[in-house]
């Protein structure tokens, strides 16, 4: 592994060179403690610019957005611009303490609010909570929120949510998270709900439903208002997994088609940056029978001013709000950065997007649906998903063709998901990209099934060019190395 890192920065050092200058001494020189003090510390001693270049040359071992394309079907790795980052760096944002009270932070409560606006406008949702910090979280608030709306009402019968089978994995995880039992529901022919499984499942012990759209399968639900129709029949609310609103904006508001609670990814559809654990932000909207349950705290209007004073903004709990998900206010500097991209962009702007996202995936779907099997092959929205194997070449997988992709320099789509796909790749190049990088994808994914019909063998053994070749997935990410020097043996072995 090491082999890649080279030349090791430990190699480098020179013992007594610096890469530190540190002003003289302006107060008088006093000893530290000995015994608090190590006799060896076994660091390199390089200069500045060789531990520059050593930091430099280990980032650019990553892929990343900023260097290449980066499919990965439902992570909408778009491009994120660097307007929103100065927004973000602004001293009045950066700076301002957690603790600042309310009127000595108006500016960005303000920010806070026209955000839960804009947010709720293009949902059709009546109020937004910005506080949970992910998607996923704001999946598990949206289900306390239905959760606590039965319980209010002293209906405790309702201990199932449905889960369609194409549905994000975290979808059944927050069901269960949030102790309901997770119901599947079977997708039909065309990849929509199954209506008949869906009428005979709905009874008095459904809480509500859970579903993504578009789906996993990159699919808009074809009669979405028959599902929110048999679900609100039979007393439950309907949850719409919104992470993917690239797809919906500007041409769908899911509170118009009846949804109750539904949450957005900013660090997806609004380009505040993610992926490798960083801050996320998963903001919920809801219609006016859940606005009470909100998690808190949400910004108001505490006093609307008038031709001279700006209005007042001020934090408040929802009424019956299901409580807090985090420390303060949710992750600030990604609403600072959603705030900025969805101001730039505008109403117009705001609706390309979406049309952007869903032209570039129907373009990349037809031009390879003749070397690869597409499996539901209709109007796709942001995202589709095809099978990454031949019916004429034995033993060659997704994982092969993905791991074939990175020596083309090209990030690998998400693999195996939806688990309803065999041998599934699910692509999503996102609005940002233009025609020439998707014709040069769609090049490549050609060249590789040639290749897969030629020498598999190049699939089967692919990555060549990466630093490091194929790693068994599950022990790097369990066992992950952090250091720039070859292993000690103990951590080497199994
Ligand atoms: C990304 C995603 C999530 C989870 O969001 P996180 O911020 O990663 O927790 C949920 N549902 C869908 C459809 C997604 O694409």
């Amino acid at each position: 592994m090491t082999q890649a890192l080279e030349p090791l920065i430990y190699d480098m050092s020179v013992a007594g060179r610096t890469g530190a200058l540190l002003p003289a001494l302006d107060v008088p020189e006093s000893p530290l403690p000995k015994d608090l003090l190590r006799t060896t510390l076994d660091l390199p001693e390089v200069s500045e610019l060789q531990v520059m270049r050593h930091f430099v040359r280990l980032s650019h071992l990553n892929h990343s957005i900023d260097t290449g394309f980066y499919p990965l079907g439902s992570c909408t790795m778009k491009y994120n611009p660097k307007v929103n980052e100065d927004a973000a760096r602004l001293p009045g944002f950066a700076q301002l303490h957690p603790r600042t009270d309310d009127e000595g932070a108006q500016g960005a409560l303000a920010l806070m609010y026209q955000l839960q606006t804009w947010l709720g406008e293009i949902s059709g949702f009546q109020a937004v909570s910005l506080a949970p910090a992910a998607g996923a979280q704001g999946e598990f608030a949206g289900i306390l929120m239905i959760r606590k709306y039965h319980l209010d009402r002293g209906d405790t019968k309702r201990t199932k949510i449905l889960v369609p089978n194409s549905a994000h994995g975290t979808n059944p995880a927050t069901v269960s998270m949030a102790g309901f039992e997770a119901v599947e529901l079977p997708s039909d022919q065309n990849g929509d709900v199954d209506l008949e499984a869906l009428r005979a499942a709905c009874d008095d012990t459904i809480a509500g439903m859970m579903i993504t759209v578009p789906s996993t399968l990159g699919l808009f639900e074809g009669h979405i208002l028959d599902v929110i129709k048999a679900v609100h029949d039979c007393g439950g609310l309907m949850y719409m997994d919104g992470a993917n609103m690239n797809a919906l904006m500007g041409v769908v508001k899911p509170g118009e088609l009846g949804f109750d609670v539904m949450h957005y990814n900013l660090h997806k559809t609004f380009s505040t940056p993610h992926g490798g654990g960083g801050p996320g932000s998963g903001p919920v909207g809801v219609n006016d029978k859940l606005k009470p349950f909100l998690p808190g705290p949400v910004v108001e209007i505490v006093d609307a001013g008038n031709d001279e004073e700006p209005p007042l903004y001020g934090l408040k709990m929802p009424e019956k709000s299901i409580g807090r998900l985090k420390a303060f206010y949710g992750n600030f500097g990604m609403h600072v950065r959603a705030y900025t991209y969805i101001g730039i962009h505008g109403d117009t702007g705001i609706k390309d997007i979406t049309r952007y996202a869903v032209l570039n995936a129907n373009y990349i779907r037809v031009k390879l649906r003749d070397t690869y099997r597409v499996p539901y092959d209709r109007i796709c929205a942001h995202e589709f998903v095809l099978e990454g194997h031949f019916e004429d070449v034995e033993n060659v997988h997704a994982l092969d063709i993905s791991k074939r992709l990175m020596d083309y320099g090209i990030h690998p789509p998400t693999n195996y998901f939806p688990l309803i796909v065999p041998e599934a790749l699910m692509i999503e190049p996102t609005e940002t990209e233009d025609k020439a990088t998707l014709d040069e994808f769609i090049d490549v994914m050609k060249k590789i099934a040639a290749e897969a019909h030629q020498d598999a063998d190049l699939l089967r053994t692919a990555p060549h060019t990466a630093p490091v070749k194929r790693l068994d997935e599950v022990r790097a990410a369990k066992q992950l190395v952090l250091c720039c020097r070859p292993l000690p043996e103990w951590a080497a072995g199994d």
